[in-house]
């Protein structure tokens, strides 16, 4: 999302609307984008600088870890907020800072349960972690016969 400097007024500008899904090229098996992303943002100059702050969700389809169905799945960012100085060109992306922002708040172990829509079946292939075991005693051993 490219912003025109010259298009912000010095009062500020309110920006509301969709951009294509920043973020397609980390998809892979367990996050798909499944729409556009939407953005309610305010922009402004100072000093040399560009600010913004607002919210933006993107509708994606998530694996769930537990029982591995798909499901849609909102990534919300509440508090959208940039400051990036200004270096010459009369133009400043957005999409970066807002790609970052939506992976922030990507769950890292989504369920598919955790909005309480859905029950998840998968519990029971949950696996546990083996607790791992300590070889020192064995290494010991091993020093002491040499
Ligand atoms: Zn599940």
């Amino acid at each position: 999302m490219k912003v025109h400097l010259k298009q912000i007024p010095t009062q500020g500008l309110h920006l509301e609307g969709d951009e294509d899904c920043p973020i397609q090229e980390v998809e892979s098996e367990g996050i798909r984008c499944a729409g556009p992303l939407h953005y309610d943002i305010d922009l402004g100059v100072t000093g040399g600088g560009l600010w913004a702050n607002g919210s933006l969700s993107q509708p994606v389809e998530l694996r769930c870890v537990s029982c591995l169905e798909k499901f849609a799945y909102e990534i919300r960012v509440p508090a959208f907020a940039v400051h990036t100085e200004l270096l010459g060109p009369e133009t400043v992306d957005l999409t970066p800072f807002m790609r970052e922002d939506i992976l922030l708040n990507l769950p890292a172990h989504p369920h598919c349960d955790r909005d309480g829509n859905l029950v998840c079946n998968g519990k029971q292939f949950e696996k546990r972690e083996p607790q791992a075991q300590s070889d020192w005693s064995a290494l010991d051993k091993l020093k002491l016969k040499s």
